[in-house]
């Protein structure tokens, strides 16, 4: 499914305010777009004047969120295997007291999404990434992304 930035644009309040820390609307929608940002970040639309257009934006952007398919990407050649994307992920994190603890765990529990083996990171379950869930309003978690030192995680 494509989605037509000016179709996203054409919903927002126009008024590049600069509330949502971009320079105008129109970035705003590219960045929704690319799942950068969320409906939250804008508090401009989530005033009650806007409240139709907020209806129609999240119809739209369910529909398109949907149609993306998430990969996560390791590249393993820039991983160190330091563990930190396994114990700042939030999903990891509250599945597991000991990963919580930073002490990595004994075996293979399926709710975790991150494990170490070998030296390198490893996906064990990525369907309980929080990537997946149907949240219209927030911007994506990008713990893991967002924390990995050597940069090694993506996702397209
Ligand atoms: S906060 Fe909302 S209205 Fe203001 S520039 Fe950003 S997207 Fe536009
Ligand atoms: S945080 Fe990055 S370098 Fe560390 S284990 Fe995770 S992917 Fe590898
Ligand atoms: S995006 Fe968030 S929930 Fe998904 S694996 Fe990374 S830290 Fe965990």
């Amino acid at each position: 499914m494509k989605l037509n930035p000016f179709d996203i644009y054409n919903l927002l309040p126009k008024k590049n305010c600069k509330k949502c820390g971009l320079p105008s609307c129109m970035a705003f929608a590219i960045k929704l777009i690319k799942r950068e940002v969320g409906l939250e970040d804008c508090p401009e639309i989530n005033s009650a004047m806007y409240i139709r257009n907020k209806m129609k934006l999240k119809e739209i952007l369910r529909e398109y969120y949907k149609s993306l398919e998430t990969k996560l990407v390791i590249d393993e050649k820039r991983c160190n295997g330091c563990g930190i994307c396994m114990i700042s992920c939030p999903v990891n994190a509250s599945s597991n007291l000991n990963v919580a603890g930073g002490k990595g765990f004994e075996k293979d529990d399926e709710n975790l999404i991150y494990k170490i083996e070998n030296g390198v990171v490893k996906v064990i379950n990525i369907k309980k990434c929080r990537r997946f869930e149907e949240d219209i309003e927030s911007r994506p978690c990008s713990v893991c992304v967002d924390n990995c030192p050597t940069k090694a995680i993506t996702f397209l």
